[in-house]
Parts: structure tokens; sequence; C-alpha cells
């Protein structure tokens, strides 16, 4: 059950991951970012989701230092970005990922997209520094069911997770089925629809039901399908709010309320057919 913050999903290779943590993208390198992440870790996040594209990996790493909580603490997680896929420039791409951050290792490494013939190579680099025992778990993103099968039938190491748009119009359910079945995890990015859901009239009716946000109702509807989620915000009062999720429970109608408003709608682009 999700009793709180420190609440965590055992993934496949034993190492604990939080359910709820804290992302980035989009949030400025910098002052930004080393005040939005030392926020979050004041409020308990205890993982943080960066990504090699974001350019705000020395600004996460800044504030893990100066909030002083022991590395072994927290959980880590970045990605390769597609223009480094292929296996010599993924291995240099993790060494410069841990440069930027100040670490000397992560938690997860993902693949941040399927780059059609390269993500095969991709994988292996990540499964070479996974066996040395530079990461400690290597995962995926952004990666339908064809794109895990095809990792499956061309590599030794299953991901521990898939990251993927996520959200009450796009429930993933197929890709959540797939997953459960091999033990990988799935974690949603983009959980409040990027912004979007935030004045869907079913969800602000279940969260004034609650004296609750419907940023807290659409995390707690992750939390409790057992997602892993990593809502973003800078805005100080949005961090703390968006931790301040273990306090309810959904009731099991109100969870089939929200999944009644899947629609299959993206607010990203589709893994089969993004242009960068
Ligand atoms: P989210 O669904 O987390 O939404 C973020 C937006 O919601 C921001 O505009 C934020 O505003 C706003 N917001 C946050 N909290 C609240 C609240 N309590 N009330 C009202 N509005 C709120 O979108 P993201 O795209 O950021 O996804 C989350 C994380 O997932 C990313 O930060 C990143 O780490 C990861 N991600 C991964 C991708 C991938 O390809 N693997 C793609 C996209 C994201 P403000 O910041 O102004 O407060």
């Amino acid at each position: 059950m999700v009793k709180d913050i420190n609440t965590t999903v055992t993934l496949h290779n034993g190492v604990e991951m939080p359910q709820l943590g804290f992302g980035v993208f989009k949030v400025q390198n910098g002052n930004e970012t080393v005040e939005s992440v030392k926020k979050a870790l004041e409020a308990g996040y205890r993982s943080i989701d960066t990504a090699a594209i974001y350019k705000n990996e020395e600004g996460v790493g800044q504030a893990i230092r100066e909030s002083g909580i022991p590395r072994e603490e927290l959980f880590i997680t970045s990605k390769v970005w597609n223009s480094d896929q292929g296996y010599e420039s993924t291995l240099q791409a993790y060494e410069d990922s841990l440069k930027r951050l100040g670490l000397e290792y992560l938690d997860l490494y993902l693949i941040h997209w399927p780059v059609k013939g390269k993500y095969i190579d991709t994988w292996r680099a990540l499964e070479k520094l996974y066996k040395d025992g530079r990461v400690r778990s290597i995962g995926v993103s952004n990666f339908h069911v064809h794109h895990l099968e095809d990792l499956f039938e061309n590599s030794e190491i299953k991901p521990v997770i898939d990251q993927v748009e996520l959200h009450p119009r796009l429930a993933q359910l197929e890709l959540r089925e797939f997953c459960n079945n091999h033990g990988i995890k799935v974690e949603a990015w983009g959980p409040l629809g990027q912004g979007h859901l935030i004045d869907e009239p079913t969800l602000k009716h279940i969260a004034s039901k609650h004296g609750k946000t419907t940023a807290q109702v659409l995390i707690r509807w992750h939390l409790q399908h057992e997602i892993v989620v990593i809502p973003k915000s800078v805005t100080p009062s949005r961090i703390e709010q968006n931790a301040e999720v273990f306090d309810f429970e959904l009731s099991k109608d109100e969870m089939n309320q929200i999944d009644s408003l899947n629609l299959n709608e993206r607010y990203g682009a589709d893994p089969d057919n993004f242009n960068f």
C-alpha cells in the first residue's frame, strides 16, 4: 500500500525505487533547478528524474550536494538522449551525465526514446554498465509493447521499468498489462497531463469531495494503480502539495470514474512517430 512518501516499489533486480518522485523537464539549469530540487528534497521526495537533454543535470547535482542528504538515501535517474544512441556513444554519454551531476553512479539509467536501428546497441551499452556495477538499474522510456518485444529477442537483461506518458486520458492499458506480466514497472511521465487535466470536471468534483486539488487526485490515482509517478513543478507550494497525497484514499468508484476518462489521447509525441 502507498503509506507515505518513503513508499517504494521493488524493481525486478531487487532495487527499491520511491513510488513518488520529482521530475525536472523544462526546469532551467542554474537557480531554478537548484531551488526546485532543494525544495523537493525538503518536502521529502527522494527520487529525482532528469535527462541529458533537459540540460539541468548540473543544477540537480548542486542541489543534491547542498541538501546534505547522503547519496545512498537518494534515487537519481537520467536518460541517454537520441543523438547519443549507439554502443560507444552511450557509454560516453553515461560518463558525461555522471560528470555533470557530480555523482559516482546513477540508480536508474534509461533509453530516452526508441530510436529505430539504434536502441538495441544502446541497450547493450546499458547492459555493460549494469554488469560492470556502474549503474544500479537500467530501463527504457517511451517503448511500446512491440519495442519491448524486440528488445527481449535481442538482449540478455530485461528493463526494470518503462517510463511512458500516462494519465487518465492515456491510460496505457495494454502496455500496463504487458509490463505487469513481465515484471517490468511502469512509470508515468506527464502525470498531470502536463497541466492540461487540472480543470477536468470529473477530477475537480472528486477533488472537492476530499478537500484536495485535482493534481493531488491525479497523483493519487497513479499511486493506487501501482504506477511510479514523477510530477514536475517549479512552484514551491505545488511541490509541497504534490507530496501531500498520503492522507486520503480514492474509493473504488472514484478510481473507476477516473479510469473512464481514458481516450487513448496523447499530449506528447507517439514513440512510433517522433522526429527528434
Ligand atoms: P506534469 O504532468 O508533471 O505537469 C507539469 C505541469 O503541471 C507544469 O506546468 C506545472 O507547473 C504544473 N503543475 C504541477 N503541479 C501542479 C499543481 N499542484 N497544480 C497545478 N498545476 C501543477 O508534466 P511533465 O511533462 O513535467 O512530466 C513530469 C516529469 O516526467 C518531467 O518533469 C520529466 O522528469 C518526465 N518526463 C519524461 C519524458 C520522457 O520522454 N521520458 C517526457 C516528459 C516528461 P509549474 O511548474 O509552473 O508549477
